[in-house]
């Protein structure tokens, strides 16, 4: 009944996947603590972060998790994926190598994780236009043929990073409520 639904609280657990460098750590703290490193070495010790935010009046937390830079090994973990709902797909606007990863990052996803229902593909450091080696173009028809969300952000200059977490977080809000 509606009055059960008072109070009603939502989490759900994010993930962030991509090779390295490509700027996961650095989109997680520009969206939970408006924090930009410019010398950020492998993440050690946070796990994750958890980042509320108000839909339909109902307090909705999100779980987000940064790999500890076992992408490096190829070692993201299944406990990594576990219970994840939404996932950001990351590579770097600047870097093609990292754009190729992401049909792999898509296959590992759909191995250790059957109950992702939100993915968006996110073309980080759109701030390096002068050095773009991937197009939008590109990042759009991949997204589409895939079925992914797409944005390009910038985690530098705080370009869209607010708005893909919070279009992942609304889509799987309106999946599961
Ligand atoms: P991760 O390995 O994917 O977690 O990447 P990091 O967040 O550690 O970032 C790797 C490097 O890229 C660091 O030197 C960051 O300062 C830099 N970086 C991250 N995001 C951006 C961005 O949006 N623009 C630019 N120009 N550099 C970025
Ligand atoms: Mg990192």
């Amino acid at each position: 009944s509606s009055s059960d639904d008072e109070g009603e609280e939502y989490l759900f657990k994010i993930v962030i996947i991509g090779d390295s460098a490509v700027g996961k750590s650095n989109l997680l703290s520009r969206y939970a603590r408006n924090e930009f490193n410019m010398h950020s070495k492998a993440t050690i010790g946070v796990e994750f972060q958890t980042q509320s935010l108000e839909i339909d009046g109902k307090e909705v937390k999100a779980q987000i998790w940064d790999t500890a830079g076992q992408e490096r090994f190829r070692a993201v973990t299944s406990a990594y994926y576990r219970g994840a709902f939404v996932a950001l797909v990351v590579y770097d606007i600047s870097r093609r190598s990292t754009f190729d990863s992401i049909p792999r990052w898509l296959d590992e996803l759909k191995t250790h994780s059957d109950t992702t229902v939100g993915r968006m593909l996110v073309g980080n450091k759109c701030d390096l236009e002068n050095i773009r080696d991937v197009s939008v173009e590109e990042g759009k028809s991949l997204a589409e043929e895939e079925g992914l969300f797409f944005m390009e952000t910038s985690a530098l200059d705080s370009t869209n990073v607010k708005k893909a977490f919070e279009i992942v977080i609304r889509e799987i809000y309106n999946n599961v409520s």
